[in-house]
């Protein structure tokens, strides 16, 4: 069987500011490679691609208003010094997505192992390329945002965790709640681990917002 394209992973690309290159060592520079490379990857998978599609229908965000997904090999900072997750140019329908710096990822991984770091790292991106989709729509409404983006983000990560289990019924469900405007079901299973999992995962979530 031939796989179903996804238009928005064609337009995903891993891009590098060249003149940047030189204030990095070598070291980083081959780290933040594997970093944006991994995330790169992350981004395209069907499931999430599938996920975006649906969220940009539901949305009524035409495709065609993405022009490009850059996934950046180099961190970025704000004046204030804060690091960027992620950020859009809603006039070009461009978006950027940036990694954590190397010290960040350092002293993480010396915490929580590295494991972890690739869940964080593939989680923090996908919730910037959730979040910078609907600045397409939402421009300049940081706070509807900021609480839609969320809301998506726990969809699509409730979705994998039972997607093995009961797939297409428990997708259903989860919209159905979400239409009705009342709260998605903890994680359409009964079973207490999972639950926990997600729960975590959407504070995690909420974390990447700040
Ligand atoms: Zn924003």
């Amino acid at each position: 069987m031939l796989e179903k394209t996804f238009p928005l992973s064609n337009k995903m690309r891993i891009s590098v500011d060249h003149e940047k290159l030189d204030n990095f060592s070598q070291n980083h520079v081959r780290f933040y490679l594997k970093y944006s490379s991994f995330v790169f990857r992350a981004l395209k998978k069907p499931s999430f691609q599938k996920f975006l599609q649906w969220m940009l229908e539901k949305e009524k965000i035409e495709e065609q208003t993405v022009r490009a997904v850059h996934v950046k090999v180099l961190p970025f900072r704000r004046k204030n010094g804060k690091g960027v997750a992620g950020n859009c140019n809603t006039a070009r329908g461009r978006i950027r997505i940036y990694p954590k710096t190397i010290k960040f990822c350092q002293i993480f991984t010396r915490k929580f192992g590295r494991n972890t770091l690739l869940v964080y790292a593939g989680s923090r991106a996908r919730a910037a390329l959730i979040h910078e989709l609907l600045h397409l729509k939402y421009v300049e409404d940081e706070k509807t945002v900021r609480e839609l983006a969320k809301d998506y983000f726990c969809i699509f990560t409730q979705k994998q965790y039972t997607q093995s289990v009961h797939s297409l019924f428990i997708y259903t469900m989860i919209f159905d709640a979400k239409i009705s405007g009342k709260k998605a079901p903890p994680s359409g299973s009964n079973d207490p681990s999972t639950r926990l999992k997600l729960n975590e995962t959407c504070l995690r979530a909420s974390g990447v917002f700040k």
